[in-house]
């Protein structure tokens, strides 16, 4: 999807389903595959979604991409006034947590963009198999379908803390704090 914000929507369902992971690594792990447009737009390389958008990425390089970018985020967010992040701890549920946050990120991608290289290195092409299954259909609703699902599953997780949905507006850096502690 066009918006790499709107892709920690479906780690928080995951979050959702299996509370004991890690929201903070699930959220990174859904974000940092578009690294691969960093990466090509410095470069110029032909294609945006590179092997930070295979299975065998999200799962192998994402992970370890993950950890580092809230080892990162516990360093500097505080500084910044944004407390409740703690420095990750090495351990399965940490990884599989980044790893689940990463495949969300492939398998959304595969499904929204045509060009989406899932199944990498087992297959050279970057066709996305998923996308001609509903990916001409989803193609104009996965952005707003995304962000509704985004609000939806931010409004229920600030409502657990006592918080509504305003708080995201009127005080984000305490809106992240509560989302992430
Ligand atoms: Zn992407």
């Amino acid at each position: 999807m066009p918006l790499t914000l709107l892709h920690p929507a479906y780690a928080l369902a995951a979050k959702l389903l299996a509370p004991r992971l890690s929201l903070p690594l699930l959220a990174a792990g859904s974000v940092v595959s578009d690294l691969d447009q960093v990466f090509a737009f410095l470069t110029g390389f032909e294609h945006r979604r590179l092997v930070l958008h295979s299975v065998f990425g999200a799962v192998i390089i994402v992970p370890l991409l993950a950890l580092l970018l809230v080892w990162l985020a516990a360093r500097v967010l505080p500084r910044l006034g944004v407390p409740g992040f703690d420095t990750p701890r090495l351990s399965l549920l940490a990884y599989v947590s980044a790893a689940i946050g990463g495949l969300t990120h492939v398998l959304v991608d595969g499904l929204y963009h045509a060009e989406n290289p899932l199944l990498w290195p087992l297959v050279a092409n970057v066709d996305s198999p998923l996308y001609p299954l509903f990916g001409r259909v989803l193609y104009p609703l996965f952005d707003v379908l995304s962000l509704v699902l985004l609000l939806t599953l931010l409004r229920h997780a600030l409502r657990k803390q006592g918080y509504g949905l305003w708080l995201l507006a009127r005080e984000p850096k305490k809106a992240i704090a509560v989302l992430f502690s």
